[in-house]
Parts: C-alpha cells; sequence; structure tokens
C-alpha cells in the first residue's frame, strides 16, 4: 500500500496529524510533513505504509478536508 501526499494543497488543518502519527505539523509552514517519504514531484511525497498502519493512513486520508492525501493498494488502484 502506497500513500500519496500533496502536500500544495495542504491547508494545515491537522486532521490527519490526529489520525496517523507519520503525519507531522509543521506550524512554520502551515502544513503537514509525512515522516519518511520520497518528493518524488514538487510538492508531492510518497511513502509505503508500513505493515500495521495500513488502518491509521486510510483514516488520514478520509480526514484530509482537502483531499490531498491519496491512498494506493498493492495494485495501484486508488482506495481513497
Ligand atoms: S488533513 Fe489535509 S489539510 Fe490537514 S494537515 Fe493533513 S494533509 Fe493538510
Amino acid at each position: 500500500m502506497k500513500i500519496r501526499y500533496d502536500r500544495e494543497t495542504c491547508i494545515g488543518m491537522f486532521q490527519c496529524v490526529d489520525e496517523w502519527d507519520a503525519f507531522e505539523k509543521n506550524l512554520d509552514d502551515g502544513k503537514a510533513d509525512l515522516a519518511g517519504s520520497t518528493e518524488v514531484d514538487d510538492g508531492v511525497f510518497e511513502l509505503d505504509v508500513p505493515d500495521g498502519a495500513e488502518l491509521d493512513a486510510e483514516f488520514a486520508a478520509r480526514a484530509c478536508p482537502v483531499d490531498a492525501i491519496e491512498l494506493y493498494d498493492d495494485d495501484g488502484e486508488q482506495v481513497v
């Protein structure tokens, strides 16, 4: 499972931070940071979701009010 985070779209509401601790508050930027992720495009970050964190990642993706977080299964199909 892979999570994709568009940091440009993020408006710093921090619901994701409450759902999954991989998302951290960056108060200087007013945006979340996704710990351990790789920037794959300008402002777009991806991370392989660790085993056992799938539900937390899904809740984080569903909680984002501006759909800055997408989740993909191992076949590349978008889950959230
Ligand atoms: S929930 Fe969405 S808008 Fe809020 S901090 Fe997380 S990514 Fe940004």
